[in-house]
């Protein structure tokens, strides 16, 4: 299988891939810092509150030692420390701190006295950090974590309750949270952004895959015809050379019948070559529509031999041809032999699905820096629903099978490629029952004098062809 698919939906699906991941880890890793952040606001904001509670008196009065179990305010306080717990039960342990001599110390905590956790008053708090110890320098609160200490690992906030008067820092409240539960919680609220992102990333991955995979078989498929195809076209190839020396050879003798079985011969012949060549041509056009050769051309003369080749065909069906032009000369870049396809795939549609006694008019409309070519006929239409699915190739709208089962679903999809090649744009209107109009827009040359557009090539206007 063909490993090198050059596919612009293929790149697209590369770059959404790293744009879904790079938006998705970002989202995830914000939401994560967001909530850590709001925890630790909130846990800061607790502590606040609480040392808001805190009579400055209580810890004044307090010593900071076994005496102070007897003290009515130490009592006071160890029910408000409770009090404060049991509110919150995100909150494991709050705590007012004193420092003597770089010592930092419990004056008292909200565990009962049976705990294991219990520290009682003047306990020493040997592994103090050095950001609880500037809160007592400084005397700003601080957040800090998550930090492991004999009873467990906590995010904690610290605050200095001080002495409005002196403004000197008397004691600090701290109050810890479970660190793991606040990083789960973190976790959990990032969850849902990482779980977009995965289930985003592996539906792409699996889509991209899966168009690879198509894509290759497309292509191996392509590649195919394309052998079969330049197989064909060397034998026919043969038989037409031969078809024509035969007939150079013996036209002479042979009577009007014999004469003409071998005409037709030559020219089925010849249309199956055309077939062939143009299988081969969008076999080209496909795998690399950035090459096709490309020139500044003259429209009008390709449209005006188109028009006479088909003038017998829409005859016969009673069909009038027309060509209305408002420009002189009609220039573009494109390439003479894919652009007379392209003109012939449309007029001959036009009068293939034609009513009898109709006129089919072709027109071309010079516009500031692009022209539009029209062709409108007065048909059996195509259903809205459609226009999208005709340029797809092997399709045929249901009212055109009924009218004729001669047709590909190929040609519209040839004529596509084609302007898409020359960066132009194709596209339909039409009633069902009234007739259609495809329109054709093409870029003007540009002008090499001053960079601008013009209609290069002049030409005499033919406002119309019958
Ligand atoms: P086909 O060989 O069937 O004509 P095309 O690719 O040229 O294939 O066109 C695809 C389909 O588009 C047709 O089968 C028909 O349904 C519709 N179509 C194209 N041109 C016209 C038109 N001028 N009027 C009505 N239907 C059209």
């Amino acid at each position: 299988m063909p490993n090198n698919i050059k596919d612009k939906g293929l790149r697209y699906l590369k770059v959404l891939f790293v744009l879904v991941l790079t938006v998705g880890i970002s989202v995830t890793v914000y939401v994560y810092l967001l909530v850590k952040s709001q925890n630790e606001k909130f846990l800061l904001q607790e502590t606040d509150t609480v040392a808001q509670l805190l009579d400055v008196h209580t810890a004044c009065s307090l010593h900071g030692d076994a005496s102070d179990l007897d003290n009515p305010q130490y009592i006071t306080l160890k029910e408000k420390l409770q009090g404060a717990v049991k509110v919150n039960p995100n909150i494991r342990f709050i705590y007012l701190l004193g420092q003597k001599k770089e010592r930092i110390f419990y004056y008292a905590d909200s565990e009962p006295e049976d705990s294991k956790e219990y520290s009682p008053p003047g306990q020493v708090y040997d592994e103090a950090s050095p950001a609880l110890r500037s809160v007592f320098k400084n005397k700003e609160p601080v957040t800090e974590g998550p930090i492991r200490d004999r009873w467990g690992v906590w995010i904690s906030a610290f605050v200095p309750v001080t002495d409005k008067a002196t403004g000197a820092v008397l004691s600090v409240v701290g109050m810890d949270i479970d660190a793991y539960g606040l990083i789960w919680a973190s976790i959990a609220n990032s969850a849902m952004p990482a779980l977009a992102t995965m289930i985003l990333a592996i539906l792409l991955t699996i889509y991209y895959f899966l168009r690879k995979r198509e894509l290759q078989r497309i292509a191996m498929k392509a590649e195919s015809v394309s052998i079969t195809s330049h197989e064909i076209r060397s034998t026919l190839t043969g038989m037409a050379w031969g078809t024509e020396l035969l007939k150079e050879k013996i036209e002479k003798k042979l009577d009007d019948e014999e004469n003409e079985l071998l005409n037709r011969i030559k020219n089925s012949s010849d249309n199956l070559l055309g077939t062939v060549n143009d299988l081969l041509d969008l076999h080209a056009l496909e795998s690399d529509p950035r090459k096709a050769p490309a020139q500044a051309i003259d429209i009008c003369p390709i449209l005006r031999s188109s028009l006479l080749n088909l003038e017998l065909t829409a005859r016969q069906k009673g069909i009038g041809l027309d060509f209305i032009s408002n420009t002189k000369g009609v220039c573009i870049v494109a390439d003479k032999e894919k652009i007379r396809r392209m003109f012939n795939n449309l007029i001959s549609n036009a009068i293939k699905y034609s009513k009898p006694d109709t006129h089919v008019s072709v027109t071309c409309e010079e516009g500031r820096t692009s022209f539009v070519f029209k062709v409108t006929d007065q048909g059996i239409g195509i259903p809205e629903e459609d226009y999208q699915k005709i340029f797809q190739g092997f399709y045929r709208s249901k009212n055109a099978k009924d009218q004729t089962n001669q047709g590909t679903g190929m040609g519209l999809y040839y004529v596509k490629m084609i302007v898409e090649a020359f960066h132009g744009r194709i596209w339909v209107k039409s009633k069902v029952g009234k007739g259609t109009t495809f329109f054709v827009e093409f870029q003007r040359c540009p002008d090499p004098t001053n960079g601008s557009t013009h209609s290069a090539v002049s030409m005499a206007q033919k406002p119309k062809h019958a």
